[in-house]
C-alpha cells in the first residue's frame, strides 16, 4: 500500500541542520530535509543552488500553447481525463488548417512556443507526424519553436513503426524537429507505472529514449508530476534517476536535459480521482528538487496547474515559466487558464523579479 508523501507541513521547531549549498545531497539528506526543514530553510538552500546558474532577482518566461492534435489514445492512464479510445464518440484528429490557425493565434498574442501533445492514436503513423512537423517548419521557419511530442508519444511511435529509438529520433530531426520534451514521465518508478499507466512504457525505456534524443542532436527536457498517491521515496527515486541521467550525459560531453518542469496532478474527471495538493507542498517540492537535482540549469514552475501560486516557486528555486494559452489535457482535468498575460506578469514583478522573454533556442548541433 502506498501513502501520500505528506502535506508539506513545515517544521516550526529547531532549525534543520542545513547541508552546504555547494555540496550535493543524497537521498537520506533529501528525506530529512523534507520532513524537518522549514519553508525558510528549504527556500534558502534552493536559492543557493539557483544562484549558481541565475541572477537571484531575475526570471525568464515564454508564451506558449499546447496543440492537442488528437485525443484518441490506447494507453488508458487512470489519471487522465483527456483521452477517448479508438472508435469511441468524441475522438478527433486536428486538420493541418486547424493546427496552423492555432499557431497563428499564438503569434497574434505574442507567443512563439508550441507543444504538440496528443494520445497514442493507432491510426496515426510516424509519417503523419513527420509531415506535420515539416509543414510547420516550412510555413513558420524559426518564427515559432515547437516541442514535437513527449517522450511517451515518441516511444509509442517508434514502437508502432518498428524503429529503434535512434532511427525514430533521426526521422523527427530530419523533419525539422529541434525539441522533444520529457512529458509523460509523471513519476518515474516502475511501481507507479504499474499502478496507474500499465500500458505505457517502462522507466528504463523512458531513459533510453531520452538518450537517443540527446544523441541525435535534438534537445529534451525533464518533467515530473506530483500529487497522485506517490510516496516520498517515489518522488526521490524520480529525482535520483533524473540526476543520474544528467550526470551520464555530462560525463559524455553532452548538454543533456535543458530544464526540469514540475506540475501538479489535476484530479477532476479522471478514473483515479483524488484531491489536489496544496501550493505550499508544491513549493517545498520545487525547492527540494532544485537542491537535489543540482545539475540541471533551468527549473520551470507550472502556471498551467498552479496559476498565480506558481510564481512563489521562484523563491523556492525556479527561474523560468510558461504562460500557456491552451492545454486541453489539463483543462479537461480541472486546470483553468488565465489569458490576461500582463496581469499574470505583474505577480512575479510584485515579488521582486525582473522578467524577461526567453526564445527557445535552436540546438547548436542543428544550426543551419
Ligand atoms: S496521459 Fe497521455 S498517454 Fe495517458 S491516457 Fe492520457 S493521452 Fe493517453
Amino acid at each position: 500500500m502506498t501513502t501520500r508523501s505528506g502535506d508539506g507541513e513545515a517544521a516550526t521547531s529547531a532549525p534543520c541542520p542545513a547541508p552546504s549549498s555547494l555540496r550535493r545531497i543524497d537521498l537520506a539528506e533529501a528525506r530529512r530535509l523534507w520532513h524537518e526543514a522549514s519553508d525558510e530553510e528549504l527556500m534558502q538552500l534552493a536559492q543557493g543552488v539557483r544562484a549558481r546558474f541565475h541572477r537571484p532577482d531575475h526570471a525568464t518566461y515564454m508564451v506558449m500553447r499546447i496543440i492537442n492534435y488528437t485525443n484518441v489514445c490506447v494507453a488508458q492512464c487512470d489519471y487522465c481525463a483527456f483521452y477517448v479510445l479508438p472508435n469511441q464518440a468524441g475522438g478527433y484528429v486536428l486538420s493541418r488548417g486547424e493546427v496552423f490557425a492555432k499557431i497563428d493565434e499564438l503569434l497574434d498574442v505574442g507567443g512563439d512556443l508550441v507543444g504538440f501533445n496528443g494520445g497514442f492514436n493507432p491510426k496515426l503513423p510516424l509519417d503523419y507526424y513527420c509531415d506535420l512537423f515539416a509543414a510547420v517548419r516550412e510555413r513558420y521557419g524559426d518564427r515559432v519553436e515547437f516541442y514535437a511530442l513527449t517522450i511517451a508519444e515518441f516511444l509509442y511511435l517508434a514502437d508502432h513503426a518498428g524503429l529503434t529509438h535512434a532511427e525514430a529520433a533521426a526521422r523527427l530531426r530530419d523533419s525539422g524537429v529541434h525539441w522533444v520534451t520529457g512529458g509523460g514521465s509523471e513519476i518515474l518508478t516502475e511501481d507507479f507505472r504499474k499502478r496507474h499507466a500499465k500500458f505505457k512504457y517502462t522507466v528504463r525505456e523512458y531513459f533510453e529514449a531520452q538518450r537517443a534524443i540527446v544523441d541525435s542532436g535534438m534537445k529534451t527536457t525533464a518533467t515530473m508530476v506530483i500529487g497522485f498517491d506517490e510516496t516520498l521515496d517515489e518522488r526521490l527515486e524520480h529525482l535520483q534517476r533524473t540526476r543520474d541521467f544528467q550526470d551520464e550525459c555530462m560525463r559524455d560531453g553532452l548538454d543533456g536535459l535543458f530544464s526540469f518542469l514540475c506540475w501538479t496532478y489535476k484530479p477532476y474527471g479522471t478514473a483515479f480521482g483524488g484531491r489536489e495538493i496544496s501550493p505550499q507542498e508544491y513549493w517545498r517540492h520545487m525547492a527540494l528538487s532544485r537542491i537535489f537535482l543540482d545539475n540541471v540549469k533551468h527549473f520551470r514552475t507550472s502556471v498551467l496547474t498552479q496559476n498565480e501560486d506558481a510564481f512563489r516557486a521562484l523563491d523556492f528555486g525556479a527561474d523560468d515559466f510558461d504562460l500557456p494559452i491552451e492545454d486541453e489535457v489539463t483543462q479537461k482535468a480541472g486546470a483553468t487558464i488565465e489569458l490576461d498575460l500582463d496581469g499574470l506578469l505583474a505577480v512575479p514583478r510584485s515579488l521582486g523579479y525582473t522578467v524577461e522573454y526567453r526564445r527557445a533556442e535552436r540546438p547548436a548541433a542543428l544550426t543551419a
